[in-house]
């Protein structure tokens, strides 16, 4: 079996396939879907030619289902999903909601592994 995420309000599943799904407002007020890569690291993403932003624009996420906030407890720039991995062993997934950077997080009982070029940005707030 493959991880599987989940919204951590709802615990609705995210993935399709080898896809998360979830919902963007962008800051020109346009609302869409994005296709994330499941894999941890892989920032190609898909969406809407009519979704608009530029490099280091905060960017909203929210759960397609219930329509939560995804924005994480620790820091305003990050939003926070949940992993579940073939064990059923459950993780905290953290990333930057700014457009072009690149820092993922992946939580395990206190323990770290940061993904991204970018992801030294943020690893003091976990301290
Ligand atoms: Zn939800």
């Amino acid at each position: 079996m493959e991880n599987n995420y989940l919204c951590p309000k709802c615990r609705s599943y995210l993935n399709i396939g080898t896809k998360i799904v979830l919902s963007v407002h962008v800051k020109n007020n346009q609302k869409g879907l994005l296709l994330f890569e499941k894999e941890l690291g892989d920032y190609k993403i898909k969406k809407n030619d009519l979704i608009n932003y530029t490099d280091g624009e905060m960017v909203g996420f929210f759960c397609p289902i219930c329509h939560e906030n995804l924005v994480s407890e620790i820091n305003p720039n990050l939003a926070k999903i949940i992993m579940v991995d073939e064990n059923n062993n459950e993780y905290d997934i953290l990333f930057s909601k700014i457009s072009g950077e690149q820092a993922t997080y992946k939580l395990d009982k206190g323990k770290i592994e940061a993904y991204g070029s970018d992801k030294s940005k943020y690893l003091d707030f976990f301290k």
